[in-house]
Parts: C-alpha cells; structure tokens; sequence
C-alpha cells in the first residue's frame, strides 16, 4: 500500500474538506478520471493515477477559490444541449430557458420560413437551442466579442446546426437587417450590484452594461422596430426588478401586446412585445 496514492474515497474527503459540493466533486474526478459518476459510487478504493492526482490537486485549488464548475469542465447543458464554455462567456442560467420556452411558442410549427436573432450571444446558447428546435428557421447569432463568437461557432460546427455569426454590438453591425423575432439576454446587472462579487469569474460585460443596468435593454428595445419585420416579436430576459422600466421602454416604443413571464424561482425574469403592425 503506498501512502502517497490517493483513492477515490480520500479525494472526495479532500474536497468535502475544502467546502466543495459532493456532485461538484464527483463531476470533476469523474471527468479526470475519464469515468462515469455512477462508475465512481462503486469504486471508492480505486487509484488516481499520479497525472490524475496533480490536475485533481489544481482543480480542488480553483474550485475552492470560487471558479464555476463549468470552467473547470468546460461544458454546460442547457436545453439539452452539451455546450463548451470558456471564461470569454457567460455560463449559461436556467432561467434562461424561459425565453426559448416563449420563442417555441412563438415560432410554432409554422411552415414559413422565419427569421430570429440571437443579440448577445456568448456560448452561443440561445441561438443554437431554437435552431436545433425549428431547423426551419433562419438563425443569425451576434456578439461583440470575438473570443465568445469563437467560442459559440465552435459550438455550431461541433452541433452540426446552422446559425449564421456576426460580430456586432446590439444593433451596430446588424443594418439593413430584419427578423421576425428577436431575442436577447443582454447584461441587466446594475454596477453597484453586490452579486456581481460572486460573478467575478465570469466576463463583466456579458453580466454589467455599467451604471443603473438598463443600458443594454434600453439599447435594443430603441432599436428594435426597425430591425423588426411587421409584427415581430421582441423578448427579453431582465433582472427580477427590471420588468416595469422595460415595459415603459417597450410601450415609449410602440410596442404592443406587452407581457411578462416569471422563471421557475417566481421571478418576473422575460418580457416580450409585438411590433404594431404599422409603425
Ligand atoms: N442572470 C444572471 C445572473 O444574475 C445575469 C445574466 C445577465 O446579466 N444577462 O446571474
């Protein structure tokens, strides 16, 4: 028995040692390990072998320093999706499904080909989950930065799903250009927010447009209607406190059909609207 091998009963108690969640844990030897969780619930008494151990020691460190697991692995699912992730984006939220959830509704099964775009797009999320459920549909994703529209067209090729990439900033990049819906989930956190503390590994400007957190919504809803076919949609998710100044911004628009939804924690997280049919 050589005491200087560590099992996989002795890495998990280092890592309940250092504050690190029991799934957390086995998410990351499972994966060092090239193993199955459930292969790791039987093998309590296996070896780390010793490159294993180093890069389980470097992780335990990162984890315990605040690093969200999805940096570590490199992949988040959402919507069923396995996407990779890097620092250069925002990791995808659950709450964020809301607005795929809506875009469902909104696309239907029509048969006409129609039009939406991704404004914001980080890992590439959004787009890529309404383009895998309506293949019929024309999907333009757009962010400005290059490192996460790297990241989201890595996505797109490995997914085998068609989305079109354009490096903008809101609607800056994008003239000319019309959809039939529009989605985004811009940064809505408000600068002086204390959350953003716990966020600190994540990109500022996918989290923070600065100053009171409207910025980037405000940007999008005035310019919507001209990137808006006639009685396309807009949806947008916001912060928990954010949907009654959106809703003003969308009516000063002359938006229609105003409504907000609440994410699975009950917060007011989306709202969407219609653009009239005559402007
Ligand atoms: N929902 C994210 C959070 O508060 C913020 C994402 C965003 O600003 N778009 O963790």
């Amino acid at each position: 028995m050589n005491a200087n091998r560590l099992n996989v009963a002795a890495a998990l108690a280092q890592a309940r040692a250092r504050g690190i969640a029991l799934l957390d844990a086995r998410l990351m030897l499972a994966r060092l390990m090239a193993a199955s969780r459930t292969w790791l619930i039987g093998h309590d008494e296996a070896f780390l072998e010793a490159d294993v151990a180093s890069h389980w020691r470097a992780w335990l460190e990162r984890r315990a320093g605040g690093e969200p697991l999805a940096y570590l692995l490199g992949q988040k699912e959402f919507r069923g999706l396995l996407l990779d992730v890097t620092p250069a984006v925002l990791i995808p939220r659950p709450e964020t499904e809301l607005l795929i959830d809506w875009a469902d509704a909104l696309l239907g099964d029509s048969g006409s080909r129609k039009s939406v775009v991704d404004l914001g797009t980080g890992s590439g999320a959004i787009a890529l989950a309404i383009k895998q459920a309506h293949p019929n549909t024309r999907v333009v994703a757009t962010d400005t930065s290059p490192a996460a529209l790297a990241v989201a067209q890595g996505n797109a090729e490995r997914l085998s799903l068609s989305v079109e990439f354009i490096e903008a900033s809101w609607w800056q990049g994008l003239e000319g250009r019309r959809f039939d819906l529009v989605l985004a989930n811009p940064p809505y956190v408000r600068e002086d927010d204390p959350a953003l503390d716990a966020l600190g590994h994540e990109p500022r400007a996918a989290l923070t447009p600065g100053g009171d957190g409207f910025g980037a919504l405000a940007a999008i809803i005035a310019g919507a209607a001209g990137h808006l076919n006639a009685k396309g949609w807009l949806v947008l998710e916001h912060g928990f406190d954010q949907a009654e100044p959106v809703r003003a911004l969308l009516r000063q628009a002359g938006f229609e059909d105003i409504e907000t939804r609440r994410d699975l924690a009950g917060h007011a997280r989306a709202t969407g609207a219609r653009r009239a049919a005559r402007p």
